[in-house]
């Protein structure tokens, strides 16, 4: 056991076991060591392969309401184990414990999404052009799965995963990020105590990626892989993957734009900006990352914006008042630094914050005069910094918004109807909220497009990218 409830050995075919090394996950609020965990490699991922292949007939096979009483399970124990998953959220990763409450809810939200659309994987009939036939359509589950997930939303990256997988027939096996691995070991062992088969979930911890990823990514049993993570290694993944043709999906990197009109409610924008921008310390992929805001609003907006960023409590995550934790790691805050810094020095201001503080933590920034060529606009910041921008005309705001390479999620502030469904039918994008700074919901699509990936997860959508389609023709004569 860790200094969380979460277990430490790698959960492989059914059992708990411990590897030859470990590795240290630190706290990034106190520097501490919470864990001594198991690091796995190319050993370790063989024997998952081999279970998770040993396990697929049986689970694919089972009926739907039998995988569906297991999803339904397990989502009853992560909801009763939400005060110390959230813990370890926190802890491992630095995320306020508030928010760290509220990820658990919306993780154990995909468990019972998925308890219940276990039930609904319908097939076709389809009219036949011969007499004498007779033609359907069958879905069943694509086979052994491979995941690897990020450390921003260690539990709600995993169920949105895991529970398509497993309701469609799938077993699955993760490889959770290495700054974060405690809490799908501890959904693992919830999911042995709601009785899901050996081998059907099974959990990887690695510091290094490669030695565990490789042997699955290029195993001709494992049929599909998914990932969410950075562009770069999302890439490498794809390419690599084509080896072995198998299924991909992929949610990758985001710079969404939040594109306010002067007819927008102000105030409202204001407080769902701020919590698109600063939830989780701005550390994830549909997180705000340029605020685009119209010329006759831009100084009261930014005013206002400016003073409630400046309110946010920055401290201790485990603290029920705190709203900003640290940055995840060094390389973390090293970047929001340099991104805030070299806009500085080429003519952007500061209008609050800038300054990091003792430890990992950053103060919540809000910034202007933002342009391009700053790397404030051409990465991803991941950080507490919001560059406010403005725009001349509706037609410029679309341009800009879709100017990034990425295409995961962006989002508009109007009164006007029409407005409204103009600009989000133009924006090149996955995901938009109107007049919502949290679109994303287990039963809607969420995904991206262009450099933000490939691939739909959460609602009906997500369990099809676990399910293969097979034709069935059937001759009567
Ligand atoms: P971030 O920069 O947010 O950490 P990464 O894409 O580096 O994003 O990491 C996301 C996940 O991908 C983590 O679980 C990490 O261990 C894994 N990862 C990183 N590099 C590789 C790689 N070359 N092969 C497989 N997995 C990788």
């Amino acid at each position: 056991m860790s200094g969380t409830d979460a277990p430490t050995q790698a959960f492989i075919g059914g059992r708990w076991q411990s590897t030859e090394g470990t590795f240290a996950v630190t706290n990034p609020a106190t520097g501490d060591t919470l864990a001594e965990v198991a690091d796995c490699g190319r050993r370790e991922a063989e024997a998952t392969a081999d279970a998770a292949v040993n396990a697929w007939a049986d689970w694919a096979n089972a009926t739907a309401y039998e995988r569906s009483a297991r999803l339904r399970a397990w989502h009853d124990l992560i909801v009763e184990h939400k005060e110390p998953i959230a813990r370890t959220i926190s802890q491992e990763m630095g995320k306020p414990i508030t928010e760290a409450r509220g990820e658990v809810v919306f993780s154990s939200m995909f468990a019972e999404w998925y308890a219940e659309e276990a039930k609904r994987v319908y097939g076709e009939s389809i009219p036949s052009q011969a007499p004498h036939k007779r033609l359907h359509v069958i879905k069943q589950s694509v086979g052994p799965s491979f995941g690897i997930t990020p450390w921003n939303f260690p539990a709600a990256m995993v169920t949105r995963k895991v529970a398509p997988a497993l309701a469609s027939g799938s077993p699955f096996i993760l490889k959770p990020a290495e700054q974060a691995p405690l809490t799908s070991l501890y959904f693992a062992k919830l999911w042995e105590e709601a009785d899901g088969p050996a081998g059907t979930f099974q959990v990887l911890p690695a510091l290094d990626p490669k030695p565990v990823a490789d042997p699955l990514v290029n195993d001709e049993r494992i049929r599909k892989l998914t990932f969410t993570g950075s562009t770069e290694v999302g890439k490498a993944l794809y390419a690599q993957s084509a080896q072995t043709l198998k299924r991909v999906s992929l949610e990758l990197g985001g710079h969404a734009p939040f594109l306010i009109f002067e007819d927008a409610d102000i105030e409202k924008a204001v407080e769902q900006t701020m919590v698109a921008k600063f939830r989780n310390i701005g550390q994830s992929c549909v997180a705000a990352n340029r605020l685009y805001v119209a010329p006759s609003i831009e100084d009261d907006f930014a005013e206002a914006y400016a003073e409630a960023a400046q309110k946010l409590t920055v401290g201790d995550p485990l603290s029920d008042d705190t709203q900003i934790g640290p940055l995840v790691d060094e390389g973390g805050l090293e970047k929001v630094k340099r991104h805030v810094q070299e806009s500085v020095d080429k003519g952007a201001k500061v209008l609050t914050g800038g300054s990091a503080r003792d430890g990992l933590f950053y103060e919540p920034t809000v910034m202007t005069g933002v342009r391009d060529g700053m790397p404030l606009m051409e990465e991803e910041t991941f950080g507490p910094v919001a560059p406010i921008l403005p725009y001349a005309s509706e037609d410029e705001a679309v341009r800009q918004a879709n100017k990034s390479s990425y295409g995961l999620a962006a989002y508009i502030w109007t009164r006007d109807l029409e407005r409204a469904y103009r600009v989000a039918e133009q924006l090149d994008y996955g995901i938009i909220g109107v007049n919502d700074g949290v679109p994303s919901t287990p039963q809607a699509p969420f995904g991206g497009v262009k450099h933000s990936g490939i691939g739909r997860e959460g609602g009906k959508w997500g369990i099809e990218e676990y399910l293969e389609t097979k034709f069935i023709s059937v001759g009567l004569d």
